[in-house]
């Protein structure tokens, strides 16, 4: 038999139904920001990634899945969504549009060669937003405002916000020094990465997977020491407009996220339960002014997020949160012979036309085990098709809550059904939880 890659897995059954109630509730809230939807492919030359997510970052080095296709070019999986957005906003010259800043947002699947485990997959989800075009602090508020208010309306419980600033280009290098030459008296007690890293990009000791909690980088310097008086005043604004928002978050000098390009604002969203394992980064974003320059397009400040649809669905799964709605059926609709097909396929067909969600037999159950059927859909309404409801075109139907029976005419079957399909006087929907 055949298996699925390593640590890919197949969607079906509720995992399907939270993927898609998610993604809709998402769609929903960016809509009400004034976002646009924005698809890139799936895969992009390979440079795209070296030049945004950043040749040190441990992404590139470590984790894409380059190919080369039948003409000899290299490719690479998509490993995050911000670049290709990035190169898409560049590329069909966004950049022109009146309307800035771009707010585009976006859903699908990205690709890392990780050690699977709990909460990190080689194919995992992510929805995210990019806002290009606007440098003001307020919208680094509203961004993360953004991922907030998801898990606000899933009625997630414990998340925790946590910020740091990386500064300016000017302030990020005043601090890149300070590391080194901090760091550089420390090299031998550091890991091999982090000692590759003080080379390329010394500001990811900090984000150590190894080293994270040593004393050496807790007492590293810090880049608050290191921010520019411009630098200072976008971060203070930042903050200001979170607590105008109602949002709480934690100050972390060591967060510095592990893609090349941040500026200024960087943030994570935790899912901060007791037990919930070490993979419980639910969102990381921030502020990337110079991105857009790197890839060649105009000065264009930005700001984003990505959140990981998987390690949310286990977070509300830990806190029981059903992120779905139950599965419910309008009408099913029973024929009693071969002869009744015919009939019933059309009557459907038309139901479903006007509205209405219909499934039919197509097993020939018998009369009970199309009632059990009905149950296991929990249909509202049976409809049983024979040889007298189809010469007369008076259809039988069964209330399924109250067990009424009716008798209705082809032509007010309709308005019968939409009269009958709100409120239910039945036990069952007026029961009081
Ligand atoms: P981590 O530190 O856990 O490796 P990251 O910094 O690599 O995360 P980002 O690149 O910021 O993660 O991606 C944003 C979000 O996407 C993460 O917070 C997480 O929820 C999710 N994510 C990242 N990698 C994976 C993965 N391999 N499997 C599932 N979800 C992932
Ligand atoms: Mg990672």
């Amino acid at each position: 038999m055949i298996q699925k890659p390593k640590g890919t897995y197949d969607i079906y059954g509720d995992m399907g139904k939270k993927i898609r109630y998610i993604e809709g509730l998402f769609a929903n809230l960016v809509e009400k920001y004034d976002f646009e939807y924005v698809a890139t492919p799936l895969f992009e030359q390979s440079n795209l990634f070296h030049r945004s997510v950043g040749d040190s970052s441990d992404i590139v080095r470590k984790e894409t899945y380059d190919f080369k296709d039948r003409g000899d070019r290299d490719m690479t999986l998509r490993p995050e969504g911000t670049a290709g957005v990035v190169r898409s906003y560049i590329e069909n010259k966004m950049y022109g549009e009146a309307d800035l800043p771009k707010k585009l947002w976006y859903f699908g699947s990205m690709f890392r060669y990780e050690r699977p485990q709990a909460g990190r997959y080689r194919e995992f989800r992510q929805l995210g937003v990019e806002v290009l075009g606007s440098p003001d602090p307020m919208m680094d508020a509203e961004v993360i405002s953004i991922a907030v208010n998801l898990y606000r309306l899933l009625g997630l419980k414990g998340v925790k916000v946590r910020i740091n600033s990386l500064g300016d280009k000017e302030s990020r290098l005043a601090y890149r020094d300070a590391l080194k030459e901090y760091f550089s008296k420390h090299l031998d007690d550091l890991c091999n990465d982090c000692k590759e890293r003080f080379n390329n990009n010394p500001l990811r000791i900090l984000d150590c997977k190894v080293d994270g909690n040593s004393d050496i980088i807790k007492n590293a310097p810090k880049m608050q020491d290191y921010l520019n008086a411009e630098s200072v005043k976008h971060y203070e604004l930042v903050k200001k407009y979170l607590d105008a928002l109602d949002i709480e978050y934690e100050e972390n000098p060591n967060l510095v996220r592990g893609l090349d390009y941040y500026t200024h604002t960087v943030f994570e969203v935790e899912a901060s339960v007791e037990g919930f394992g070490s993979q419980n980064v639910l969102c990381g974003g921030g502020r990337y002014d110079l991105l857009v320059e790197t890839l060649d397009g105009p000065h264009t400040p930005a700001v984003g997020f990505a959140i990981g649809i998987e390690r949310l669905i286990t977070a509300l799964d830990y806190e029981n949160i059903q992120a779905f709605e139950d599965k419910h059926l309008d009408i099913y609709v029973m024929p009693i012979t071969e002869e009744d097909k015919e009939y019933s396929i059309g009557l459907s067909q038309a139901l479903r036309l006007s509205g209405f969600s219909v499934d039919i037999d197509s097993l020939n159950r018998s009369m009970k085990s199309n009632f059990k059927q009905a149950d296991r859909k929990n249909a509202r309404f049976i409809m049983i098709i024979g040889e007298s409801e189809r010469n007369e075109n008076v259809l039988t139907i069964k209330d399924n809550h109250t067990k009424k029976e009716y008798k209705v005419s082809i032509d007010e079957l309709i308005d019968f059904l939409d009269d009958m399909m709100g409120e239910c006087d039945c036990e069952e929907c007026n029961h009081e939880d």
